[in-house]
């Protein structure tokens, strides 16, 4: 006897069929969301709290710690640069 033809198999792979459709309603249908813990945007991921970009980057922080370190501190001494040259701007512009 093919697999196919086995009463057993058959009602298994039907029930199989049943499962997948209820997951795929559960998560494309469904419309429940919270907002993403870090940057509020609705997100259907419950568990984590997390939209895809916030989960992405969160990841990514969490495999490369070290290297997102050194990123931020890279770009808060820039930022830090572009506060001195505003400020000196605003006192040049007001001794004129
Ligand atoms: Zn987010």
């Amino acid at each position: 006897m093919r697999r196919n033809e086995d009463p057993g198999y058959a009602e298994w792979a039907d029930q199989q069929d049943v499962e997948d459709i209820k997951v795929q309603d559960a998560t494309i249908g469904s419309e429940i969301t919270v907002p993403c813990e870090l940057c509020g945007t609705p997100t259907r991921m419950l568990g984590t709290k997390r939209c895809d970009g916030c989960w992405e980057i969160e990841r990514r922080i969490n495999h490369q710690p070290e290297l997102a370190r050194k990123i931020l501190t890279a770009r808060g001494e820039e930022q830090e640069l572009q506060n001195q040259q505003a400020e000196q701007l605003i006192s040049e512009e007001t001794q004129c």
